[in-house]
């Protein structure tokens, strides 16, 4: 087992790709804390982890909140005393150019997708260090790399940040034992991008810009993840792990 005995919390655990990362850590040994704003569905991705015989916990968890971030943080000490792993994945995307976007928007999307990463890494590096390390993973995107004209411009300035926020923690805390690495997707088919599944047109425009000519899996996303977070990568901080079926290598 790749992550025996370690304990792992995840944010926008409740479904799309932080749901499987939380199975997947469970499958491979770790005790899972996984957080949401979707509480029901929260409770219920715990509930099927431990059906299965897997360790898992649901807290409520805003990530712009960091009263919320303190009180997942008290839980995750209670149950476990330690913290080894933080997967700062919830996000929304906003999908609008530059003058259709308000300033509302623009709050709100930084909120959930930069500051919420900030706040975890903040609420995690002081258990993390007590625990003698630990592995933070900031899901960016490919948006964090490079623009897309279907793309979201601050969608983009969003994904921007948390891959130079990723750089910054991993070299203030590198001589701590504490890693940290973004990771990038491309387009991956989960909710947040139903708009361009289910829309033909906006279909034909993105599958003719990936090489591979298809979507993603949460799945192919997660085990990157459980890379990062597991001690195989050990030497590995301040990385970007893409995993885009070639979409920015062109
Ligand atoms: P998803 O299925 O929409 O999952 C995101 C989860 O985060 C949802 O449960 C969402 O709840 C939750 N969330 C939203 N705001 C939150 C908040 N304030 N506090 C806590 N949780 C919150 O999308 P996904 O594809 O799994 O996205 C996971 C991560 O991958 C995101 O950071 C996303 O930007 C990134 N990503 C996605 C793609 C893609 O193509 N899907 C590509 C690159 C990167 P609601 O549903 O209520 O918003």
């Amino acid at each position: 087992m790749r992550l025996k005995g370690k304990v792992a919390l995840i944010s926008g655990g409740a479904k799309g790709q932080g749901k499987v990362e939380a199975q997947l850590f469970s499958k491979e040994g770790a005790k899972v804390i996984l957080g949401d704003i979707l509480d029901d569905l929260g409770q219920e991705v715990a509930k099927d982890i431990q059906d299965t015989g897997g360790e898992a916990t649901y807290v409520h968890l805003d990530v712009t909140n960091e009263t919320d971030w303190k009180s997942s943080i008290e839980i995750v000490l209670k149950k476990y005393g330690r913290l080894d792993i933080l997967v700062n994945n919830a996000g929304i995307l906003i999908r609008k150019g530059i003058e259709d976007t308000t300033s509302e928007d623009w709050s709100r999307i930084m909120a959930i997708n930069a500051k919420g990463a900030f706040l975890g890494i903040k609420s995690a590096i002081p258990v993390m260090r007590q625990s003698g390390g630990g592995s933070i993973i900031n899901i960016s995107s490919t948006a964090g790399l490079v623009a897309s004209p279907s793309g979201s411009a601050s969608y983009t300035a969003t994904k921007g940040a948390v891959r130079l926020l990723t750089k910054s923690t991993a070299i203030q805390y590198a001589h701590e034992n504490i890693r940290c690495n973004s990771v990038h997707p491309g387009p991956i088919d989960t909710d947040m991008i139903q708009d361009s599944i289910t829309d033909p047109t906006k279909l034909t425009e993105r599958m003719e810009r990936l090489p591979m000519g298809r979507f993603g899996t949460a799945e192919e996303v997660a085990f990157g993840v459980l890379y990062l977070a597991s001690d195989e990568s050990s030497f590995v901080t301040g990385s970007e792990l893409v995993i885009d079926g070639g979409h920015t290598a062109q």
